[in-house]
């Protein structure tokens, strides 16, 4: 439909949703002249807590979250941990910064989350942890992957930077189990512009993290937050520059404000797109409920009839952006040594992932249109 496509119309995969508020919270740090990291990060850590109803702690990013949660269980050169191959890198480096081996695990084809069969089939003595991905928000059968972990005496480190206020079973996502990490990018559910945090119960890991951001400074933070510093301190274990600033947390706070209705407004559009996909007959979605799953992306699946590299430019010129979520990790050069079995379920659906514009932003009107340019194109 030549309308369609000569439209003026421009429709990103994702962007930031930053209104009048955050930005003026950002200005009344600069105004305050105290950037780093006190009362805002103090403050915003608190607000999460209270969130997920349990000890919240904020970093510099999703990755640095990931990193220091498994450096504080122990996990280093030698260790294995499981985790699927359809990630983003951040995972498979978080894993690899610890020295241990990332051990790519297959995915179930209705969520994309963690195949635990596949998983349990590559359980060795040196594994320590299972780490899987809230893939577009959805947790998969999280429960089981508790019991295996439990069985196993493995941790269990959620990789979930896709699901922000998801809700699993009556519970948020990170209100219960082991350790979960999010991200505030600037694109995810909420954001700090950059940023990231870490939820869990278990009192050292906390303490240890706390330092290891840090710079392993012991009781950095708690100095920081009464507006001190250290001058003298002990140093007894690594640590690193993830701590989050004050001018991160301020729009962090803002967002937090606004958790309702952008994560109304992302499942309201996850559910039009599944009503007008659902006519499709060779474009499948994942298997998720949008009253409980707060969706980060929304990735289909096509049929293996149809060739993603011409949808994409297609959709291209009729003004829509869209996304690759994501290529498998196990064949990146860093990761591909360590594999021989092949993991037959990513390898099937990776090349027919193609991810549509997914943010608060969107218009009912332009999840239409872009439901039309996909009718365009493919029917
Ligand atoms: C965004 C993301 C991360 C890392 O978060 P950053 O804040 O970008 O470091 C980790 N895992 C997944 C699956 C992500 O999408």
């Amino acid at each position: 439909m030549v309308d369609l496509i000569n439209s003026e119309r421009y429709i990103r995969l994702s962007k930031s949703c930053i209104g009048e508020a955050e930005k003026n919270a950002v200005k009344g740090v600069l105004d305050r002249e105290f950037l780093g990291m006190g009362k805002e990060v103090n403050e915003f850590e608190e607000e999460l807590s209270s969130f997920f109803g349990r000890t919240t702690i904020c970093v510099a990013n999703g990755t640095a979250a990931l990193h220091l949660a498994l450096q504080a269980c122990g996990i280093g050169n030698g260790d294995e941990v499981l985790v699927q191959s359809l990630t983003y890198v951040a995972s498979f480096q978080a894993i690899s910064a610890t020295g241990a081996t990332p051990i790519a695990c297959d995915i179930e084809p209705s969520t994309l989350t963690i195949d635990l069969q596949d998983a349990e089939r590559r359980l060795t003595k040196r594994t320590k942890a299972i780490m899987p991905v809230h893939y577009s928000g959805g947790v998969g059968e999280l429960d089981k992957i508790y019991m295996f972990a439990k069985k196993n005496g493995i941790r269990v480190i959620e990789d979930a930077a896709h699901s922000f206020g998801t809700v699993y079973q009556g519970k948020r996502v990170g209100s219960i189990g082991d350790i979960s990490c999010f991200s505030f990018d600037g694109i995810k559910n909420i954001t700090s512009g950059e940023g990231g945090c870490i939820v869990c119960d278990d009192t050292d890991i906390l303490n240890m993290m706390k330092d290891a951001r840090l710079l392993g400074i012991e009781k950095d933070t708690q100095r920081r937050y009464k507006q001190q510093r250290s001058w003298q301190f002990e140093v007894k274990a690594q640590g690193w520059r993830y701590h989050m600033s004050n001018i991160m947390a301020a729009i962090g706070l803002e967002q937090m404000k606004r958790f309702t209705e952008l994560s109304l407004r992302r499942q309201g559009i996850a559910r039009q797109y599944e009503i007008g996909i659902s006519n499709f007959k060779n474009l499948k979605t994942l298997n998720n409920n949008y009253h409980e799953v707060v969706p980060h992306i929304y990735p289909l699946i096509l049929g293996e009839e149809l060739n993603r590299e011409m949808i994409q430019t297609k959709l291209t010129e009729y003004g829509i952006q869209t996304g690759i979520h994501y290529q498998p990790n196990h064949n990146l050069i860093l990761y591909k040594d360590d594999y021989s079995e092949l993991l037959p379920v990513t390898e099937r659906i990776a090349p027919y992932l193609l991810s549509l514009p997914m943010h608060p932003e969107l218009s009912g009107n332009d999840i239409e249109y872009i439901i039309n340019a996909l009718d365009d194109i493919i029917n």
